[in-house]
């Protein structure tokens, strides 16, 4: 938060009375408005804590307390807690956003508006301009980026791409390689293939439980603990269905974030543990653009995220990655991995999610230390 600017902003608006500064927090009683879409209360001050209500914007609040990150107000006689970053001292015009800038639509589908961690949220098409867009298939649908409130911001984007969730991708096909060559491995989709589905529908694990959900399930985890830690974030998606191919989740990447993340679970039925999908040791793959000027930097990417992983008891397959061919890979011009975290029979309780998230986070901070 910028205590700064929202203290000069409270007193220039004649809001405000100071109560005390000595325990490091402000502390006064003002008036202030909800400045977002809509705000979630709580009964404290986590987004972990339980939901009591969300109140739409423009409602006129009394601030007990700016503790920082949150605020402590009263509804209806009760204590409750928001995040202070959308509270303003003045009432927002009625109809106008919160502050999307240069023209980019404000998110409808944000999931984290009361994260503390988070400045601003804004969707993200598909520009038709972009080198490799011209071979996505399915592009119709936005991906939503975070832009990082921390006084701490990284300044570096993690594009989070929960697998899967493309309705009706099964049934279209796109290009393996850009420059047309066949595919070097087998995979979903055997060698020598020239095209692949578009985005396959994924495994369903032996509870039951489709691989979606518990990609989308690991991607929000993993949103939450990069935006607390001060990376950006772009999702991919945050409902079950995106009309983004594969193509078209990469070149969102490469335009808009620093590595891109791919989350999935394995077919086999082994329990086997975390691998990433390495660049295949194959020497015209190798050869081939955009996979020659960026092989280097998406083996590193896997190895730090197996790293990660292995430092919080996660379980690792073998030396921890096998050589694929995948379309993902094949257009990434940024850092760009297709990571497993298990397979069918593996766990995939909230506990383990957050284990493997807590790993992720390790590996992407390794990543980015120079
Ligand atoms: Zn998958």
């Amino acid at each position: 938060m910028n205590t700064k600017r929202k203290t000069t902003a409270i007193l220039a608006a004649g809001f405000g009375i100071l109560l005390a500064a000595g325990n490091g927090f402000l502390a006064f009683a003002d008036t202030v408005y909800v400045n977002a879409t809509s705000l979630n209360y709580r009964t404290a001050p986590s987004t972990e804590a339980e939901l009591l209500g969300t109140l739409p914007k423009g409602t006129e609040l009394e601030r007990e307390k700016n503790e920082g990150e949150w605020s402590t107000v009263l509804i209806n006689g009760t204590r409750c807690y928001v995040a202070s970053r959308y509270l303003s001292a003045d009432k927002p015009a009625a109809g106008s956003g919160t502050a999307a800038s240069g023209g980019r639509a404000e998110s409808a589908q944000a999931g984290a508006v009361d994260s503390p961690y988070v400045d601003k949220t804004w969707e993200v098409a598909l520009d038709s301009k972009d080198t490799y867009a011209s071979f996505s298939k399915i592009s119709s649908g936005t991906a939503i980026y975070y832009q990082n409130g921390r006084e701490n911001r990284k300044g570096k984007t993690v594009c989070v791409n929960a697998g899967h969730g493309t309705k009706g991708g099964g049934s279209v096909k796109t290009q393996c390689h850009p420059d047309g060559s066949p595919k070097v491995t087998g995979g979903t989709t055997g060698a020598g293939a020239v095209t692949a589905a578009a985005v396959s529908s994924g495994m369903t694990f032996e509870d039951g439980t489709p691989e979606h959900e518990v990609t989308l399930a690991m991607a929000k985890k993993l949103r939450d603990k990069l935006l607390a830690e001060g990376y950006d974030v772009l999702m991919i998606r945050e409902g079950n269905d995106v009309q983004l191919d594969n193509i078209a989740r990469t070149v969102l990447a490469n335009n808009h974030a620093d590595c891109h993340i791919a989350l999935h679970w394995d077919s086999t039925e082994k329990d086997k543990g975390c691998f990433y999908m390495s660049v295949p040791d194959n020497a015209s793959y190798r050869a081939m653009e955009p996979v020659a000027s960026h092989w280097q930097s998406h083996n590193r990417l896997g190895d730090c995220l197996i790293e990660g992983l292995k430092g919080k008891g996660n379980k690792i397959f073998s030396s921890g990655s096998i050589e694929m061919d995948l379309t993902q890979t094949s257009y990434s011009t940024v850092p760009s991995i297709d990571i497993e975290l298990g397979d069918k029979a593996s766990p995939h309780s909230d506990e383990t999610l957050d284990r493997l998230a807590d790993g992720l986070l390790d590996g992407v901070n390794q990543f980015f230390t120079p």
